[in-house]
């Protein structure tokens, strides 16, 4: 096949400036190949470029593709494939000790943080480097394997955790990331899983994927905080302050809590509660070899993430469905199709 092609492709370049437009693929590198995008799944990232015009610290420089979790196949073969937007350089000190999520030249896809920007997976046709593209059997739907980039990091923050076998946990949100959590919770082998989340149709969410217990942080849970905690284990999905705080009181004396959500600038912290209850505190920044181990339980249908498919959209209504994404109260996971 031709090594030049023309794509379309969805670029943002600021806040609520949304195109879809014409990008150039060419392959540089003899180990690069070319992907031709099914479908992707629009993330909070995504929605934030959308929204706001950057992320934290970054904000756009220049126009730029956005999308990071996006399936497709090989056009030579029609081979499906789950594309792992995360390229680290397989060179630095963290690569080479397989904390390759911690790379200090990663170029993950649709992020502004390097200037020029990695291009996002959201284009008709992308070049990826060939360990970045995990085959997968072909009777799986697109739209169920879509989920495998957030399943990933659900799966990469319960390794954080150690084994849940027999653990009570709480997940503190209940978005597509808390969801999965609850899901690869269950999976891990955990007892007793209760989501916490203020949005009602969140902890339906979470309910579907297999929360014993959904419940509003906002309401009376003594129950949770009397005898130092109650939990064993603590995810915190949302980033909101007063939930850190409530995953503190929540957990139990000795427990864990691993940090998934990103809070807005930097949260205060009761450093004396983790210091007398001994609690130890672990992030979790996306993924390393957890993507493939989400494709392969998706394939095996171990988790279902289909209640969490909200929308889908055709790439060319990229803002309707970006608009729709970022509306809370309605869209769980929005999906984005470029035509199978
Ligand atoms: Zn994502
Ligand atoms: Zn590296």
């Amino acid at each position: 096949m031709t090594q030049h092609l023309q794509s379309k492709c969805i670029k943002v370049s600021g806040a609520h400036q949304i195109q879809v437009t014409t990008t150039e693929i060419k392959p540089i590198y003899n180990n690069d190949i070319i992907v031709k995008i099914v479908r992707g799944g629009i993330c909070g990232s995504d929605i934030h470029y959308y929204n706001h015009g950057g992320i934290g610290n970054f904000s756009l420089q220049h126009p730029m593709i956005l999308g990071h979790e996006v399936v497709g196949i090989l056009p030579e073969n029609k081979q499906t494939v789950a594309v792992n937007p995360s390229k680290p350089c397989l060179q630095c000190k963290y690569c080479l000790s397989g904390k390759s999520n911690q790379c200090l030249n990663m170029r993950f896809f649709g992020s502004a943080m390097l200037n020029p920007h990695v291009d996002g997976g959201f284009s008709e046709y992308v070049v990826v480097r060939d360990d970045q593209v995990i085959p997968y059997n072909n009777e799986i739907p697109s739209k169920v394997m879509v989920f495998a980039e957030p399943l990933a990091v659900a799966i990469h923050a319960v390794n954080q955790a150690g084994s849940l076998v027999g653990k009570r946990v709480l997940v503190s949100g209940a978005g597509p990331i808390g969801s999965l959590v609850v899901a690869a919770c269950k999976q891990a082998g955990a007892i007793e899983i209760v989501s916490s989340d203020i949005q009602e149709s969140c902890r339906e969410s979470a309910i579907k994927m297999g929360a014993t217990s959904a419940i509003n942080p906002l309401d009376n849970h003594d129950e949770y905080f009397a005898d130092k905690g109650y939990f064993d284990v603590s995810f915190e999905a949302s980033g909101a302050i007063s939930a850190i705080h409530f995953a503190i009181d929540a957990t139990k004396a000795t427990g864990t809590i691993v940090q998934i959500g990103m809070a807005k600038g930097d949260a205060p912290i009761p450093v004396t509660k983790f210091l007398a209850k001994e609690l130890t505190y672990r992030g979790a920044f996306r993924f390393t070899n957890e993507f493939e181990v989400a494709v392969r339980w998706l394939e095996q249908g171990l988790i279902n993430p289909l209640p969490l498919l909200s929308h889908e959209f055709s790439y060319k209504d990229a803002e309707e469905a970006l608009q729709t994404a970022g509306d809370k109260s309605k869209a769980i996971k929005v999906q984005l199709t470029f035509g199978e």
